[in-house]
């Protein structure tokens, strides 16, 4: 399977001279099956290019799963263009337990706030509630439930004897929360590689506790616990500027220098 970042940044999409390197769009990350299958996660701003590519490549089915539905994960979905597409055949998949992935789509795309109504998309979209386990192609996915202000999963992807798993929007060591810290242990162990939420510094977290994010070092101590020593942090505040992550980074790989860690960014892709 092949992974290809498109949207990394937390809360609000940026575009200055101090997020070039890292990228300004927000959640969305696509995974290509060997099957040929095309799963997309989220849709926050980076889902935007992702549906460029797509229709130059001619790809007319597609999976779209959702997280969640903050406004960072979704707010690309209108600028999707595949939606618009007669021939599209579109999948969605997200959490029910609060409110369906269809109606959390329509309150957005709805007048006055977009002068297209979900309910009357020309492509042909199916919506489904994301279920702990499923099955696309030749991918194997398994989701757990992530600390968070509403429901969010966090999801692992596995396809043969690869696999790599995808946490964002959560908050490892949240008081009161609805998974404790070594189910996500659990969760990534003997995975080959992951993507984890670090929006915050370990100085910052003190006044965020309880907003649903992680941290640089609790990332690290968490790829340690569960011996994944390859992993990305992502779900870069908007006020991280390319510097402050780099410092960040190299401060964690001062700290654990036989591990691979980078800092996620738009355009990065991984095959397993
Ligand atoms: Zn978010
Ligand atoms: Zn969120």
């Amino acid at each position: 399977m092949v992974l290809t970042l498109y949207g990394t940044r937390g809360s609000i999409a940026v575009s200055n001279k101090h997020t070039k390197k890292h990228g300004g769009n927000t959640t969305c990350i696509s995974v290509e099956a060997e099957s040929g299958d095309t799963i997309i996660v989220d849709a926050g701003t980076g889902i935007r290019d992702l549906g460029v590519e797509l229709l130059d490549k001619g790809k007319r089915k597609l999976n779209l799963l959702f997280t969640h539905y903050h406004w960072d994960h979704i707010q690309g979905f209108p600028f999707f263009t595949p939606i618009f597409q007669k021939a599209t055949e579109l999948t969605i998949l997200g959490p029910s337990e609060e409110v369906s992935a269809e109606k959390a789509l329509s309150y957005q795309m709805t007048r006055p706030y977009f002068p297209t109504d979900f309910t009357s998309l020309p492509s042909k979209i199916t919506v489904k509630p994301l279920k702990k386990s499923i099955t696309i192609g030749s991918i194997e996915i398994d989701t757990i439930v992530n600390n968070h202000p509403n429901h969010t999963r966090g999801l692992k992807f596995t396809e043969g004897k690869k696999s790599f798993v995808f946490l964002t929007d959560n908050e490892l060591f949240a008081q009161d929360g609805k998974t404790p810290y070594e189910e996500f242990v659990k969760f990534i162990t003997g995975s080959d590689f992951f993507i984890h939420d670090a929006q915050y510094t370990e100085e910052i977290y003190k006044k965020r506790l309880g907003w649903g994010h992680s941290t640089y070092g609790q990332v690290a101590k968490l790829a340690s616990d569960a011996g994944v020593k390859n992993f990305m942090v992502t779900h870069h505040d908007h006020s991280s500027t390319d510097k402050f992550i780099e410092k960040n980074i190299k401060n964690l790989k001062k700290k654990y220098p036989k591990y691979k860690i980078e800092a996620a960014a738009d355009g990065k892709t991984r095959k397993f």
